[in-house]
């Protein structure tokens, strides 16, 4: 009886599984492993929403192996050193896995691939498992990787994908092996109250409803922030319940403006992921900078507490923090208005805005977060580098009934929209009927700040 090992670590699934798919048929037995790395939650990972949802996941996965007539093995340790140990206690041949994207992943994957050898047995790291096209594989002339996103995504186009792989049948795994007990949802604390529920199967209902419901409206409703009409796959994409190649090839499918739509957003995860490859000091350093002098002092830190309290005085960027507080999760037109309101508004540091972020996102992501973050700063991919939104006008746009506000900020129950967005406009008695702060700093006051600060006309 031959044994192969296949280490999960973002591609918490069964369907279009290569490293599954590729251990199947070339052993008579696998071991499906997840490893719970110390190193990967000091890294920034152990965010109780991400734990939460990770929870969720294993458990889903352990319940999927089972029915398959396996089951899920949870070692806790450094990677390296539990992957090598149960190679030798099965006497395993082989190791398959997603290869990493990430520094760190790739770290981790080099590190494992020397150990093995060493000890004679074999790493394969299958490609395309975490982004539906490998960071890499798409490069334009003269360079590594792509640093606008238009070339590439008239490239990404057109290049075919891989094929899409059904879940196994059976998944016979060895008798015996010892496994830590899974970790539950119940006992992380700290967990926003609204958090969504993880797992392969969750992800599956939610691509299904996504493609027969939502998509054919995408292209109209992914800007309004009440109707909250996007996919919400996010967390299934990061925790990989959900293969990013399958999602690209059944939108495409399903067709139409929406299906387009759709598909070019999911092209943008795979941007940032080959930007990161290429560059992983982008994680933490401009990609391009701006010689911005950033402020700090105490008045910049009370203004940052009160972004992330959402009580700035700005009825939409404090309805989107509040929901990410609340839900772990906050509509993409939120992310963009208020990271724009941080780093260009109170002219606050990407940085601090983007670990934020990470503390509550239940798809918080390096690639993604850190890159978009860059993005809105005008530090990173974006040609336009220096807009800057306006709260008050993104409201009026893509809350224009004001229910997102509505929704999250309860202090302003009874006021209408177009008023709802500028509370601070109301005569004097009104105004003292809504227990609601005025604004941290004058529109136009922040707006020169930032010119100066970053020297535009
Ligand atoms: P949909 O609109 O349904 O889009 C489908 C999928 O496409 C998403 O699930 C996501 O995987 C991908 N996608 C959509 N927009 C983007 C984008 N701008 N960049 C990269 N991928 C995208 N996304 C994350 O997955 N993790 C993060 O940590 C993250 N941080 C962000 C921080 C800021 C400041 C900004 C502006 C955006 C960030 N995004 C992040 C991108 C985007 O906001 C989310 O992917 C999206 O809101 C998730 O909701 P959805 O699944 O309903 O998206």
């Amino acid at each position: 009886m031959n044994v192969a090992v296949v280490l999960y670590t973002s591609d918490l699934r069964l369907h279009d599984h290569p490293p599954l798919r590729a251990a199947l048929s070339s052993c008579d037995r696998v071991v499906p492993l997840f490893v719970r790395d110390p190193a990967v939650d000091a890294a920034g990972f152990a965010a109780p929403n991400r734990l939460a949802f990770l929870a969720d996941c294993l458990a889903d996965l352990d319940a999927a192996l089972r029915e398959r007539g396996g089951r899920l093995v949870l070692r806790s340790g450094d990677t390296v050193d539990e992957v090598c140990a149960l190679v030798r206690e099965q006497d395993a041949d082989e190791v398959h896995m997603a290869a990493g994207v990430s520094a760190y992943a790739r770290a981790r994957e080099e590190r494992l691939r020397t150990a093995l050898e060493a000890e004679g047995r074999r790493l394969y790291a299958h490609e395309a498992v975490v982004t539906a096209a490998a960071p890499g594989s798409l490069v334009p002339a003269g360079s590594d990787h792509f640093a606008v996103f238009t070339p590439y995504f008239r490239r990404w186009a057109d290049v075919p994908l891989r094929r899409v792989l059904t879940a196994p049948r059976s998944v016979p795994v060895p008798d015996g092996i010892g496994s830590d007990p899974l970790p539950r949802r119940q006992a992380v604390a700290g967990v926003s109250p609204g958090l969504a529920r993880g797992g392969e199967r969750e992800a599956r209902t939610l691509l299904s409803r996504w493609l027969h419901g939502g998509l054919a409206r995408y292209e109209d409703l992914h800007d309004d922030l009440a109707g909250d009409a996007t996919s919400r796959l996010s967390p299934h994409l990061h925790f990989g319940t959900l293969s990013a190649t399958e999602a690209v090839q059944r939108a495409r499918a399903a067709g139409g403006p929406g299906g387009e739509a759709f598909v070019r957003q999911l092209c943008w995860r795979d941007f940032h992921h080959q930007v990161l490859a290429a560059r992983p000091e982008a994680a933490a350093r401009d990609y391009r900078g701006r010689g911005d002098q950033w402020r700090t002092g105490t008045a910049a830190e009370e203004e940052t507490e009160a972004w992330k309290e959402g009580r700035t005085g700005y009825p939409v960027v404090d309805a989107a923090m509040r929901q990410l507080r609340h839900e772990g999760w906050m509509h993409n037109r939120g992310r963009l208005l208020t990271a724009s309101f941080l780093t260009k508004t109170l002219y606050v540091d990407w940085r601090v805005g983007a670990r934020h972020f990470l503390d509550l996102l239940v798809d918080g992501d390096l690639a993604n977060n850190q890159l978009n973050w860059q993005w809105v700063a005008g530090t990173g991919t974006d040609t336009r580098p220096n807009r800057v939104l306006n709260p008050v006008r993104q409201g009026l746009r893509f809350d224009p009934e004001g229910h997102y506000v509505h929704r999250w900020v309860p202090e302003l129950a009874g006021l209408d929209a177009p008023r709802l967005h500028e509370p601070w406009r109301l005569p004097g008695l009104e105004r003292a009927r809504y227990d609601y702060p005025d604004p941290v700093v004058e529109l136009a006051d922040g707006l020169d700040r930032f010119r100066r600060g970053r020297g535009v006309e």
